[in-house]
């Protein structure tokens, strides 16, 4: 039985629209938020989908900016404002992954304007008051109430392009979210009802998308999923894998979505040493033990196991450790250098964890 001790529950302030086809509903979006102009913004690749929602939008428009790039960083961003300042707008729109709207909450973070988020992976930046940005090739992350989207659109669609390697490292970069819930310093019982809940959803679907990639069904799930991960990183104090994850991708710049996807069975299970009973839900789900639940769960999803596959050398381990020890975020298990050092070593090599 869960021991019920004092929490706090800090209340969810997006409003929420989900299902299929819910692109449709951007405009009466824009004006239920009392605005009339939106910069809708995406990366270069989704070019054509923010014009297809600026279409949608038509004289409630104030263009395109489609310049988002990863990490966010701040010449991008100060271009965009530029952009933002001169078309008119007094809202944003984002169509796009954690790069897009990375964007927007910089934007909304500096002009106080609304932003209704449209997300298309799993990473789960749109429901949070997190913005990692970057300058001069340091990338600092920090949180705050006018960072975080007032509305979210899930149109489950949206994902049905999203190619399955890159729905499979999404996904665990989702789970991530879920994982570190259950064992946060702020923890409480509905991020835990929801890491479970998440949990369960993606075990169910993600094997059905490695084969069948436009099942609607499974991307519904899935996307759900991914909206209650999303609740979950902004509810919580991220522990010892998002800062490994942080520091790795800031410092080597490795894929974001692939780095999460390698370090979570191994950080899942050197905190499961500790708290097995915080992280029983993942083995519940997934078997095994958390650290071997997950790997294998990543395995049979095809998904990338080893660091020395994403552009990190042998050598660049010593360097992280080092990094992720100066500044550890709490975490619920203790550690040095050393301990940091294996974990990097298994994950470097693809090792199967041993817990
Ligand atoms: P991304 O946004 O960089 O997208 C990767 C590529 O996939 C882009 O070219 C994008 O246009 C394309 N893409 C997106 N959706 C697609 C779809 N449905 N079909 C085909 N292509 C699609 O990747 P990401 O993993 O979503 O986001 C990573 C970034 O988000 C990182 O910078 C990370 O730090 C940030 N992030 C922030 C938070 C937060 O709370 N602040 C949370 C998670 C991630």
């Amino acid at each position: 039985m869960m021991a019920m001790k004092y929490f706090v529950f800090p209340g969810i302030s997006s409003r929420v629209v989900f299902g299929s086809g819910t692109i449709e509903k951007v405009a009466d979006e824009v004006a239920n938020l009392g605005r009339s102009k939106a910069l809708v913004l995406s990366t270069g690749f989704q070019t054509k989908d923010a014009e297809n929602i600026s279409a949608m939008l038509g004289a409630q428009s104030a263009g395109v900016f489609a310049g988002a790039i990863m990490h966010t960083p701040v010449e991008v961003t100060e271009q965009a404002l530029k952009i933002f300042n001169k078309s008119g707008a007094d809202c944003l729109v984002a169509i796009g992954g954690g790069s897009t709207i990375g964007l927007a909450k910089a934007i909304a973070t500096r002009t106080g304007v609304d932003q209704i988020a449209i997300p298309t992976t799993y990473a789960g930046s749109e429901m949070t008051d997190i913005l990692g940005e970057t300058n001069a090739g340091k990338k600092v992350t920090r949180r705050d109430a006018s960072i975080r989207p007032e509305t979210v659109i899930y149109d489950t669609d949206l994902t049905l392009s999203l190619p399955v390697p890159m729905t499979m490292t999404s996904a665990l970069n989702a789970i991530a979210h879920a994982v570190e819930g259950l064992y946060a310093s702020n923890r409480n019982p509905i991020v835990t009802m929801m890491a479970t809940e998440a949990m369960k959803a993606f075990k169910a679907g993600l094997p059905v998308l490695k084969n069948a990639p436009q099942n609607k069904e499974a991307r519904a799930l899935t996307q759900y999923a991914a909206w209650l991960c999303s609740i979950i990183l902004g509810q919580s104090a991220m522990a010892l894998h998002h800062k490994l994850c942080h520091v790795i991708g800031g410092r080597f710049d490795t894929p974001h979505a692939d780095t999460h996807a390698i370090l979570l069975p191994h950080t899942a299970g050197f905190n499961a040493v500790d708290v097995p009973e915080l992280l029983k839900p993942v083995s519940d789900i997934f078997g095994a033990t958390p650290g071997i639940g997950l790997w294998e769960f990543a395995t049979e999803l095809g998904a990338p196991t080893r660091l020395k596959d994403v552009g990190m050398s042998e050598s660049d381990l010593d360097t992280a450790a080092q990094i992720a020890v100066e500044t550890p975020y709490p975490n619920p298990r203790d550690f040095n250098r050393d301990d940091i050092r294996n974990l990097l070593q298994a994950a470097w090599e693809g090792a199967k964890p041993a817990y």
